[in-house]
């Protein structure tokens, strides 16, 4: 059998294991979306950071093909006539560190050197050209080796005359080449066969790491590539969860306490009370009351089962006290009044015949049982002699006794359960005035024991016959039990010797089956879960 500490703990641990999962998930959620937000950043950073450099680049060049009109028509004139336009030309030209003029082949005047007089072929074999060229190679005449970016202009049908601008190479390095940590960590510029990086390093081929994430755009308008590298983008976005971590867990933490404040209805025994009211899980018992005299059936005590499928049975003594403590006795015994009404036919219509509903002392409160009564009992206007069995003597204290006065105008007996067993029964037997007393069962098992509670059991009959009170034995097992109990004067006995409780359904076959001796039936609870 479950016990109300195991099912009220099955409940905790699946709402524990609920919230546990759902912040969970959203912990793992929010870092997936943060890494994957974060590569996104990544990307976009860097597809931002190549077009930002291309563009810029662009918008060097440009000024160069414009320049290049104002110096072509300065070719074949000398040196000395042209040299301080060159120098106005290169220095309009911030970009460019100098502009020289080629004819026939040979450099004669440069704007930053004058008079010169070096084949062009010499320090550039691709030179002269009669297309115009973007040359990212290393100047040896004038810069000892260093790197130079070259732009060729020749005179229009003259492939040996023509301008070249030397582009001020550190700018560039400075301006577009600089790595972006951590996302860029490299960043090269591309002319025909040549890469450049930040450190004006020239190389003949570009170098990457194998999980490097590489990313290019070549320049519309002119012949060069930006490349640029860094760490993977998945490693990059990776590196940055430590720091997600923290937000993420105070998120998660928060979506796991919503969902505890949520599931505290949905994932409690109350939900699923009113869950198996709702879907009929609830099934009415009974079990008879037996005349010790004539063994005779004189009626019946309804006793609640409730087979719960995700639970297996669970036995009054659990969900009961639990239904109490949950404020949801009220609507059991309503629906066990519901169900008895609807079953009178499967009880015989004598009179006398008791039917005993168990009632909690909460449902006496705001006259909410009157009212239930009235709608439910009175309405059906039974036969049957309504028998109200009170268990909860604790509570006693907080009934509204006008109406227990009322009841019994109504001719409802009331009787008092498990009688005995609570600590101010007899103080309790004056003021509700009951018409009978249940003998609770520990009393019955003491008969022929030497047991204090043997003597305590003459008392109660002793009592109840000098109050004239109606008692029922509760837990008759024996026909010792029942003959001792017979002889002191007790005349309604319950227990298994009679019958177990049955479904409802079963009572009319045990009743015409049942002629003293008594019958064994057997309608104990269902199948019981350890
Ligand atoms: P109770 O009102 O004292 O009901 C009598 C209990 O004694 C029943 O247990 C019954 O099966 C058991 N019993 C009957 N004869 C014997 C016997 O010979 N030997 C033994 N050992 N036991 C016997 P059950 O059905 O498990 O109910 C337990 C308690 O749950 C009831 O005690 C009652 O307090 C409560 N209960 C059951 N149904 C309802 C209900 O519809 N409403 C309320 N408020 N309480 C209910
Ligand atoms: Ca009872
Ligand atoms: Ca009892």
């Amino acid at each position: 059998m479950q016990t109300a500490h195991r099912i009220i703990k099955n409940y905790r641990r699946k709402r524990i294991i609920v919230c546990l999962v759902l912040s969970l998930s959203t912990l793992v959620c929010t870092l997936i979306i943060g890494f994957i937000s974060q590569r996104n950043v990544n990307h976009q950073s860097t597809v931002a950071f190549v077009s930002h450099a291309v563009d810029t680049l662009d918008k060097i060049l440009q000024p160069l093909e414009t320049g290049r009109d104002v110096v072509q028509p300065l070719i074949g004139l000398p040196c000395v006539e042209v040299n301080f336009l060159l120098r106005k030309q290169a220095a309009t030209l911030q970009t460019v560190r100098s502009i020289g003029l080629i004819k026939d082949g040979v450099l004669y005047c440069s704007s930053m050197f004058g008079n010169r007089d070096l084949p062009i072929s010499q320090f550039q074999p691709q030179l002269p050209s009669s297309q115009p060229l973007l040359l990212l190679t290393a100047d040896q005449p004038f810069l000892q080796g260093n790197p130079v970016l070259i732009q060729w202009y020749p005179l229009p049908g003259k492939s040996e005359d023509g301008v070249i601008e030397i582009v001020n190479i550190e700018l560039i390095a400075r301006l577009l080449l600089e790595p972006q940590l951590p996302i860029i960590s490299d960043v090269n510029l591309t002319v025909g066969d040549k890469h450049l990086n930040h450190e004006r390093q020239l190389t003949d081929s570009l170098v990457f790491g194998d999980d490097d994430n590489i990313y290019q755009q070549a320049s519309i308008n002119f012949p060069f590539t930006i490349t640029v590298n860094g760490p993977g983008l998945t490693a990059l976005a990776l590196k940055t969860l430590p720091s997600q971590l923290p937000l993420a867990v105070i998120f998660s933490m928060l979506v796991g306490y919503i969902a505890w404040l949520a599931t505290a209805s949905r994932m409690s025994f109350t939900r699923e009370i009113n869950f198996g009211l709702a879907s009929g899980e609830f099934e009415l018992f009974c079990q008879p009351l037996i005349d010790a005299k004539k063994q005779d059936c004189i009626g019946v005590e309804i006793l609640l089962r409730w087979n719960n499928p995700r639970q297996g049975w669970i036995a009054p003594d659990i969900f009961i006290p639990l239904a109490e403590e949950h404020n949801l006795i009220v609507p059991l015994t309503r629906y066990v009044l519901i169900e008895t009404v609807r079953h009178l036919a499967m009880f015989p219509t004598a009179p006398g015949f008791h039917i005993g509903i168990n009632v909690a002392a909460s449902h006496f409160r705001g006259g909410e049982l009157l009212h239930d009564l009235n709608r439910v009992w009175f309405s059906a206007e039974p036969a049957q002699q309504l028998v109200i069995e009170l268990t909860e003597r604790d509570t006693l204290m907080e009934m509204d006794f006008n109406m227990v006065e009322e009841l019994h105008q109504k001719g409802v007996k009331l009787a008092i359960d498990d009688f005995g067993t609570g600590s101010s029964s007899l103080s309790w037997l004056e003021k509700l005035n009951p018409e009978v007393l249940k003998i609770d069962k520990s009393f019955t098992a003491a008969i022929g024991t030497d047991a204090v509670n043997s003597t305590v059991t003459d008392i109660i009959i002793a009592l109840a016959q000098r109050l004239d009170i109606e008692l029922v034995a509760e837990g008759v097992e024996t026909s010792d039990q029942a003959s001792h109990l017979r002889l002191h004067g007790v005349n309604i006995l319950q227990g298994f010797l009679y019958a177990r409780p049955m479904p409802l359904r079963d009572f009319p076959q045990w009743l015409a089956e049942s002629s003293p001796p008594p019958a064994s039936h057997n309608g104990d609870m269902m199948p019981s879960i350890s």
